[in-house]
Order: structure tokens, then C-alpha cells, then sequence
């Protein structure tokens, strides 16, 4: 049986688990190609104008995977992390798949939920995976080791801060799937880096810089990634580890409004240039490009000055 796993959203994060788990054969697993226009329009014409872009484009890989697979891998995830949680897009993502796309192909949808003991956790990934005849045993095994790839991908990123910069470092920051999507922000890592620049993403904070930074809200925020990407912008601006920080948000984004609310505020006096890009299916490569050469001359001219 070959299961299909879109590359977009929270793909973006656990990009080395799922293929770690890819490897190991406990399943066949077809993963989509890169996003390109195809799939954007397809998932255009999937939702509603108002959903957000990167669930859009979910629903293009989702499309672009039916004729090829068995069924699909879209689980419902509550939360990540003890007490906080993530976007409720993506509680209601195997919903939205199955009313854009119907009935035909089966989904694996395991609910995930870090709230829960991990033998309840297990249980619940071993029922929805039953269909692919895997031991429960091997499953556990396998998602340890897993999760442990996870971990040591994160340490091995998180050590970036510490190294001298090649460049003006600039801090890329915003959810994964928009970060590392390269059709949907015009390559903008690369972009920087061409420009002489050296990018960090908020996976180059370590746990420990992020949660320093966090202690600067007044109130804890209780979404993972939403607190991660406050974390590491506050921990830019009481560190002054970068020269410059970019937010990109999606448009149609409700955490994302509040979040880039929060950091543009505590940036307004502050000495660490701060860009915020929205992210649309209207946006333009070249007006982006332009943006951001514009940020790195002003970034360079303030060492002129
Ligand atoms: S956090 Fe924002 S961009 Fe991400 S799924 Fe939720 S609404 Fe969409």
C-alpha cells in the first residue's frame, strides 16, 4: 500500500523524522513533488478565499498525490508540546481535505496529541496505521528512533548563533512551511546569501535561547510556533546576535497577525532593523526581490554611516 505524504506544512518541520521513517520501509511512502504554480492553483480551487496560503497549497500536493496513492497521510494535530498547542487549522486539516477532496481515498489521520501518555499516543498512531498491518512494537521502535533523528537535527542547527557570522547575519523568521518553501517565498534564504548575507531560521535557536527570549511577554503564549518565533526575535533584540530580522507571515493567518503585531511593537525603538513580508498567492518574486536587496543596502549603509 503506498502512502502519500504532501510536502507542505508541518512537513517542513519534521522533514528528518518522516524521512528517517521513510527509510526505514514501514511503509511505502510517496512524498509530492516541490510546490510549483500547478499545485498553488489547484489548491486555489480547492477553498475558500479566505483560508490561509499555506493550507491552500496543502490542498494542491494533497491533489497532486490522489491518482498515485493507496491514501493519505493528513493527521490531526492538537499539540506538540505539554499545555501548548498549535493552530486549530491543523485540527481541522482532515476535514478540510475530505470536504475539498471527498471519499475516495482513504486517510490516515492519527489525532496527535502531546497532552496524552505516550502509550495513548502510540495506541492511537498503531489504530490508524492498522490498515498497513505494522507490529505495534516495531511502530514504537521506529518512532523513537525517529524522534531521537528529530532532536539531533535540531541540536546539530541550534549551534548556528554561536559560530562567527559569514556576513551580516539576518534573522529569517516565520513558520517552517513558509520559510523552506522555496516557490512561495521566491527563494528568499538564497536571495540573502547571494547578497553576501548569512540567514538564520528560528531552528537555529536553541531551546534554551528561544525560552530567554520568551520570558520577555508579559503572558505566556500558549501556541508552539507562535511563541517560538516570539522567542527568537526577542532573544535577536536583547542579544543583538543579527543585523537585521525579517517576519514572513501568510496572509490569512490569524496567529501571524497577532505574533507580527507583538514583535513589530517591541522592535519600533530598537536599534535591529525589522522587514515584515506577507506571503500571498498575489505576491510578486521581483517586488519581493526588491525588498529585500533594499533591506541588505540599508543594512551595509548603516556601517557607512
Ligand atoms: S498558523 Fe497561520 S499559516 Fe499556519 S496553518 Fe494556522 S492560519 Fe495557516
Amino acid at each position: 500500500m503506498r502512502i502519500g505524504l504532501p510536502r507542505a506544512l508541518l512537513y517542513f518541520y519534521f522533514r528528518p523524522s518522516l524521512e528517517y521513517l521513510d527509510q526505514e520501509n514501514i511503509a511505502e511512502i510517496l512524498i509530492s513533488s516541490a510546490t510549483n504554480k500547478r499545485k498553488l492553483e489547484q489548491g486555489l480551487a480547492l477553498c475558500d478565499e479566505e483560508v490561509c496560503l499555506p493550507v491552500k497549497v496543502l490542498m494542491g500536493h494533497v491533489h497532486s498525490l490522489l491518482e498515485e496513492v493507496d491514501a493519505l497521510f493528513v493527521p490531526r494535530v492538537i499539540s506538540l508540546e505539554k499545555k501548548r498547542y498549535i493552530c486549530p487549522k491543523f485540527l481541522g486539516l482532515p476535514d478540510m481535505v475530505r470536504a475539498g477532496l471527498g471519499r475516495k481515498t482513504p486517510l490516515i489521520a492519527p489525532e496527535i496529541n502531546a497532552g496524552w501518555s505516550k502509550s495513548r499516543q502510540l495506541r492511537e498512531v498503531a489504530k490508524s496505521l492498522r490498515l498497513l498491518g505494522v507490529q505495534p512494537l516495531k511502530l514504537w521502535d521506529a518512532l523513537n528512533r525517529a524522534e531521537e533523528v528529530q532532536k539531533q537535527h535540531r541540536r546539530q542547527l541550534a549551534v548556528a548563533l554561536d559560530l562567527p557570522p559569514a556576513g551580516k547575519r539576518v534573522a529569517v523568521l516565520g513558520h517552517a512551511y513558509n520559510i523552506f518553501d522555496e516557490y512561495l517565498n521566491f527563494s528568499i534564504l538564497k536571495k540573502l546569501s547571494l547578497l553576501g548575507m548569512e540567514p538564520v531560521t528560528v531552528g537555529n535557536f536553541s531551546r534554551d535561547q528561544i525560552n530567554q527570549g520568551a520570558c520577555g511577554l508579559s503572558k505566556d503564549l500558549f501556541w508552539s510556533y507562535g511563541r517560538e518565533l516570539v522567542g527568537a526575535a526577542f532573544y535577536c533584540l536583547n542579544s543583538r546576535a543579527v543585523d537585521g530580522v525579517i517576519l514572513v507571515a501568510s496572509f490569512g493567518c490569524g496567529p501571524d497577525s497577532l505574533i507580527t503585531e507583538i514583535i513589530g511593537r517591541r522592535f519600533s525603538d530598537s536599534p535591529i532593523p525589522l522587514m515584515s513580508i506577507i506571503l500571498d498567492e498575489h505576491s510578486s518574486g521581483i517586488g519581493l526581490a526588491t525588498r529585500v536587496e533594499a533591506f541588505v543596502d540599508m543594512l551595509n549603509w548603516r556601517d557607512m554611516a
